[in-house]
């Protein structure tokens, strides 16, 4: 690892930190073989390290899930206890303020020198096309940064779309939904977390006040260390390259979020005293630009693990 990485936040991390996506996919198949290296593994090393670690599996067809604490592992019944099995993903759970503090150790450490509250707002191409500096704002204003080679890592296309590259942008309403991700506290350890207990609480909610949910099922699951519960239930549809439209959806979303906090308080065993820990802090966006590349993953790709391996540039479990 090395170069120059912008970040308009506080923390590196990116939707893990910045919208308390807190649930790593993707490191494992389904097999639980760890399918990821590089600097990836190392983050799962250094959290080892500090005994956070956390995975939960989804093991079959009932969706029964794994719970593994440190080396540890111990079954967990999904319906009874927590809400992740229908997924069929081997996920690592992550604490907030570890994830934080393991990012900046690795980029320290390997040199890196980072500008966290800044963001790529320009960026220029040369003669050959290849982009040569980008514009990056921060609250001291504007500096140009060239580099020999640039990554674009910013989840939303920006560079790309700075320097005017082949996109594709879904028409919205078509986009992936995005959702504002809840932690809550003051939950019994016994508290009902199924998935079938939020959808009976969330109808039971409709039924008495006539509020609707845009989504009646999502991951419930207890986090590392502090133990707070996990929700992913609260759907919100918005336009994340529309300023005004994200802005309204994102007060909207949290409105929600009471919502859901109401109908599990009075629905939901083991709910009765549970306080919203924190939302966000941003919405967590699922799809914006799209690279229109020279080769592209299809549906059908995913669907019959079609392998390329003269094209390959990663494994994602
Ligand atoms: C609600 C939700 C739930 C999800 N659930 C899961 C899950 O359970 N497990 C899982 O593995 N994946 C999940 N995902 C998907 C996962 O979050 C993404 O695949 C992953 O975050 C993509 O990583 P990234 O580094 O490409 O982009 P991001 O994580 O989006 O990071 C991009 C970073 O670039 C920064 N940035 C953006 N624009 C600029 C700019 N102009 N200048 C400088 N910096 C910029 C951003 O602030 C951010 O820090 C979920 C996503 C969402 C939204």
């Amino acid at each position: 690892m090395a170069g120059r990485r912008p970040a308009p936040h506080p923390s590196l991390g990116g939707a893990a930190t910045t919208s308390s996506v807190l649930t790593f996919c993707g490191f494992f198949d389904q097999h639980r073989e760890q399918v990821v290296a590089g600097v990836g593994a190392e983050i799962l090393l250094r959290l080892r390290r500090r005994g956070v670690y956390q995975e939960l599996a989804a093991t079959s067809a009932n969706g029964d899930a794994t719970r593994s604490l440190a080396e540890k592992t111990v079954s967990v019944d999904h319906d009874a206890g927590l809400n992740v099995g229908w997924t069929g993903n081997h996920f690592v759970l992550l604490d907030l303020d570890t994830t934080k503090l393991v990012y900046d150790e690795i980029d320290t450490q390997a040199g890196v020198n980072v500008r966290l509250h800044s963001t790529v707002v320009d960026a220029t191409r040369d003669q050959q096309g290849l982009v040569s500096d980008i514009v990056n704002n921060s609250r001291g204003g504007n500096e140009r940064i060239t580099a020999d080679a640039f990554v674009d890592a910013s989840g939303d296309g920006a560079l790309l779309a700075a320097v005017g590259a082949g996109l594709l942008v879904v028409p919205d309403g078509q986009r992936q939904t995005g959702t504002l991700v809840c932690r809550l506290a003051n939950i019994t350890s016994d508290a009902d977390l199924s998935a079938r207990g939020i959808r009976a609480a969330l109808e039971a909610h409709t039924e008495k006040t006539g509020i609707r949910f845009a989504r009646d099922h999502g991951i419930t699951v207890r986090l590392p260390v502090t133990e707070p519960v996990f929700l992913l239930t609260v759907d919100q549809r918005t336009d994340a390259l529309d300023a005004e439209a994200l802005t309204r959806d994102e007060i909207s979303a949290r409105r929600k979020a009471w919502e859901h906090l109401h109908a599990f308080r009075e629905h939901l065993d083991g709910w009765q005293d549970a306080h919203l820990v924190e939302t966000g802090p941003q919405i967590g966006i699922r799809e914006r630009r799209h690279l229109l590349g020279h080769e592209e993953l299809t549906h059908q790709d995913v669907l019959s693990g079609r392998k390329r391996p003269a094209e390959s540039i990663g494994r994602c479990g």
